[in-house]
């Protein structure tokens, strides 16, 4: 199931580029393993994907462990301060920095470990109540700050866009996270790229790679529907 479900996706991912003039290589398929069990993880990993998502630190650390080493694990949910230390050394990048005192942690476990960390902002493109990261207004101001941090290098900007069945509803939102690291790459801050924009997940990836996204983070339309009542 989940090679099928692999095909469609990147079927997908190749229309969408196709019908935005992009190359197939500027996007990065993330397969949203959160919940799922190892032995999907791994059919997907034998059909060449090497980026998984997971928003648990706790599970990544479960993961981790068993699996590949030359995957490359993505924290896309909300990061807690006293857990940064669980995952600084295993993921490659993390999704979810919406405030400077995460990023001081972020930075503090990074330099203890001694490694640099890659990571997106997070942007409530939306502003939605219910999801956290930045304010479009405030952002740049957070990254200027978090962009003197030596152990943290910031790659570009996140947003998770409001649930909908109707995809066209959430391509504002995408365009403006666009045009908001346009604007900022604009600035030329020390030690900030643009390079990475993480949006687009199973109900809305294909409008958001239209709009400029560089990594899908898609899980239902890989690996199925979730089941969270099952411990
Ligand atoms: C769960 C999750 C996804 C994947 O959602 P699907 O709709 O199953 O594709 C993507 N991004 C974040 C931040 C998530 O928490």
């Amino acid at each position: 199931m989940v090679k099928e479900n692999l095909q469609l996706v990147e079927q997908n991912i190749i229309s969408a580029c196709e019908k935005s003039g992009r190359d197939r290589s500027e996007v990065t398929l993330i397969a949203v393993s959160k919940t799922k069990p190892v032995s999907l993880i791994e059919e997907a990993y034998d059909c060449d994907i090497r980026d998984f998502g997971e928003n648990k630190v706790q599970e990544i650390n479960e993961k981790y462990p068993v699996m590949n080493k030359d995957i490359r694990w993505h924290l896309i949910g909300h990061l807690q301060r006293n857990k940064v230390k669980y995952i600084i050394d295993k993921v490659a990048l993390i999704h979810s920095v919406d405030s400077v005192r995460l990023a001081e942690q972020i930075q503090h476990e990074a330099e203890k470990a001694n490694v640099i960390m890659d990571i997106l902002v997070q942007v409530n493109v939306a502003n939605e109540d219910t999801k956290f990261g930045l304010k479009p207004e405030e952002t740049e101001d957070v990254i200027r700050t978090i962009s003197k941090f030596p152990n943290i290098r910031i790659k570009g900007l996140m947003t998770i866009a409001p649930f909908t069945d109707n995809p066209e509803d959430n391509r504002p939102y995408f365009k403006n996270l666009k045009q908001l690291a346009v604007d900022i790459e604009e600035k030329n801050i020390d030690n900030v790229t643009m390079d990475c924009l993480s949006m687009g997940m199973t109900g809305d990836y294909q409008v958001a790679i239209e709009e400029g996204s560089t990594m899908v983070r898609v899980g239902t339309g890989i690996f199925g529907e979730r089941n969270y009542n099952k411990n």
